[in-house]
């Protein structure tokens, strides 16, 4: 599996899954813009190892949900890089809590961030892929967008979007070589789920065939297959990377 001058862009690259997707496609040979949206000490160790690895490396700071910044973001990527093949719609975040409970603030933002991130970054990269004729774009999803969770219903509803949003995207694109694929990771060990208080975190651990928790190179090896010639003839799927959690 080759990636040798593809040019890809990770959106939330900086930690967790978004890093080893970074350093996946970087070891099979692509060039690589990291974005992030406030942490530049993680987004420059991601940087740096990707250097090492003898690929080119731009940092991309902004945030995905302002459809302006989004927009800049692409450009940039294809002014620095030359162009852009590979679109990671990564960058997520989480604000829980009850129905009853969640602040509308809570639900914007989820809803903003996960899901019209994605419109934006895809809108905008679509745009050179189409001139192109060539393309990958992957959007992290969740089980949770599948199955629901109590307590995530801003969340769940994203990535629910994210699904839907994937298939008819694949849809409109696939006459243009573009390939458009879900991937929903299940229970993975990143800051992100770092705060949930460990009974919760043995409970949904009992609760996976496999019994433990994802890395995030587990979610990676599968973008990695995704945007790859190998996966050519698969657009418009979701493939949950979960332990087993939800079949
Ligand atoms: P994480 O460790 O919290 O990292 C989130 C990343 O997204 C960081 O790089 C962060 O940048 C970036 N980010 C957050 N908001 C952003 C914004 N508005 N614009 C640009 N970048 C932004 O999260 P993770 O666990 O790796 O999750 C990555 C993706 O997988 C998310 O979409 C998440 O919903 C999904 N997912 C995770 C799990 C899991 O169990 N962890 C399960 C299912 C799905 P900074 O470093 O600058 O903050």
């Amino acid at each position: 599996m080759t990636l040798d001058g593809k040019v890809a862009f990770v959106t939330g690259g900086s930690r967790g899954i978004g890093k080893a997707i970074v350093l996946a496609l970087a070891n099979a040979g692509a060039d690589i813009a990291i974005n992030y949206a406030g942490n530049l000490t993680a987004a420059e160790e991601v940087a740096e190892q990707v250097t090492a690895m003898g690929r080119k490396v731009i940092l991309v700071q902004g945030d995905v949900a302002n459809t302006t910044t989004a927009t800049e973001m692409i450009e940039k990527v294809v002014t620095e890089l030359g162009k852009i093949d590979i679109l990671v719609n990564n960058a997520g975040i989480t604000r829980d809590g009850l129905l009853v409970r969640m602040k509308e603030e809570d639900w914007d933002a989820v809803l903003t961030t996960n899901l019209k991130g994605v419109f934006n970054c895809t809108k905008a990269a679509a745009k050179h892929m189409m001139k192109q004729k060539a393309g990958k774009i992957v959007n992290i999803s969740s089980v949770v967008g599948i199955m629901g969770n109590a307590s995530q219903a801003n969340y769940a509803a994203a990535k629910a979007g994210c699904i839907g949003f994937t298939k008819s995207v694949a849809k409109e694109l696939a006459s243009r070589g573009i390939n458009v694929n879900a991937v929903a990771p299940g229970f993975i060990a990143t800051d992100m789920t770092k705060v949930l208080p460990e009974k919760v975190v043995e409970k949904m651990a009992a609760g996976i065939p496999l019994k433990h928790a994802g890395e995030p190179k587990d979610v990676a090896n599968a973008v990695l297959f995704l945007v790859s010639e190998e996966a050519a003839y698969i657009t418009g799927q979701t493939l949950n990377v979960d332990g087993g959690m939800l079949m």
